[in-house]
């Protein structure tokens, strides 16, 4: 894109007062949940002009979660390439395991100040479900995770976790029994009990204010990044580089790179097994626009509008819709977008792990599969930083039955 193009995106003008990015984004909830989003917005709005909040946050964050992490340079893996410099945002290196503690623990903090005393979230594979059950137990909140069936027992140990850290896991037998039933339930409840309780929600998804929000909660990631960067090599990075789910670590990191036009930003999306219907996840090799769960966004559906059926290896990336700020700024050609297979993410999952003693979530290994195909095309003198959201204990005891399976 020409550089008066990116100049000319504001991102900061970005949603309207109604939460719209372009023609995505926006609010679609029943009545009954109009004025907790309201009031939500209302209240983060004051939250995130206010000195006070800001430093309690930026104290949770540094003292509970672990702020700053590291920018590390992968010699190894660079090395491997031979060509442009990787850098790793070591986010997997946070409390928990992965970026969801920096969005969990600044919800939590708002939920406290608007004076509601029960916190209710949904999780997938678990890790914002461990994020929100370990802020609650921190602050005092009484904690309920909505969890599928299935994945509770895929999950075990997260269910474990967050029961050990006081939080009620409510089984959802729904569907499928995964994230999109769970997100269902979460938002039953709220209904009934919005007086009392905070929904947070663990991606830049949803109805506004969600995706604002989230995104803002994480652009400490960004922010960091850039600083680090400068240090290090005096000057900003070529490429940035990361996994996308609802989207919430990749608009976290990009966010304030959004008007270097020099820069080139990539997602990466789950490739699965491959792009047949039903074995994916990657929304914009496929998808079309549509409504979901409160958000107008990309997604992938069938002709009547159904939503399909997903598939990933890594359980964060396995959603049918993805984050509508991501939509938008790929319609514009700012950030562009790319998927990983299930099997060039086992592969790296273990490259990583040989080559740099770092054992990746399977939902990061995506970025770096992407990453590394970018490093063997760019020269040495290049850089690109890539988000490493979590690490990879939740995922070892998965990677070994496959890689059985495979093997034998
Ligand atoms: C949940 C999760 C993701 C995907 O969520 P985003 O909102 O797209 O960031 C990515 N990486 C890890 C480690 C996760 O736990």
């Amino acid at each position: 894109m020409s550089s008066s193009a990116a100049a000319s995106l504001d991102r900061l003008s970005l949603p309207d007062a109604a939460g719209h990015f372009g023609i995505y984004g926006g609010v679609f909830v029943p009545e009954t949940l109009m004025t907790a989003l309201q009031e939500l917005t209302a209240a983060y709005d004051v939250a995130r002009q206010d000195p006070v909040f800001l430093q309690e946050l930026r104290h949770h964050l540094k003292e509970f979660a672990g702020r700053p992490t590291e920018l590390y340079f992968a010699e190894r893996l660079t090395h491997h390439c031979g060509g442009a410099k990787i850098y790793l945002k070591r986010e997997d290196l946070l409390h928990t395991g992965a970026h969801k503690i920096n969005n969990a623990l600044a919800q939590a903090l708002l939920a406290r100040r608007m004076g509601k005393k029960r916190i209710i979230a949904e999780t997938g594979a678990g890790q914002h479900g461990v994020a929100t059950a370990a802020a609650c137990a921190k602050f005092g909140l009484e904690c309920v995770v909505y969890m599928g069936a299935h994945d509770m027992e895929r999950q075990a140990l997260n269910v474990f976790r967050m029961r050990l850290m006081g939080a009620e896991v409510c089984r959802v037998e729904a569907g499928q029994k995964t994230l999109k039933e769970a997100i269902n339930e979460a938002m039953r409840d709220w209904v009934t009990n919005v007086r009392s309780t905070h929904y947070i929600l663990g991606t830049a998804y949803g109805s506004h204010p969600y995706p604002t929000m989230v995104r803002d909660f994480h652009r400490v990631i960004g922010q960091e990044a850039r600083e680090q960067i400068l240090a290090r090599e005096g000057r900003l990075p070529d490429e940035l580089i990361a996994c996308v789910g609802g989207g919430s670590n990749a608009i976290g990191l990009f966010f304030d790179f959004l008007e270097e036009p020099a820069i080139r930003m990539t997602g990466v999306e789950a490739g699965g097994h491959g792009l047949g219907r039903g074995e994916h996840a990657a929304r914009f090799a496929g998808g079309r626009l549509g409504v979901l769960q409160g958000c107008k966004t990309f997604m992938l559906q069938d002709a009547e509008g159904q939503i399909e059926l997903t598939h990933s290896v890594s359980a964060g990336l396995d959603y049918a819709a993805v984050g509508p700020e991501h939509a938008f700024y790929r319609d514009r050609g700012r950030i562009e977008f790319a998927h990983a297979s299930d099997d060039e993410v086992l592969e790296t999952f273990q490259l990583c792990s040989r080559l740099e003693g770092i054992i990746p979530a399977l939902e990061s290994t995506h970025a770096l599969v992407h990453a590394i195909k970018r490093a063997k095309a760019l020269p040495k003198d290049k850089i690109i930083i890539v988000n490493l959201s979590g690490r990879g204990d939740k995922d070892v005891e998965q990677v070994a039955r496959l890689l059985g399976e495979k093997h034998s």
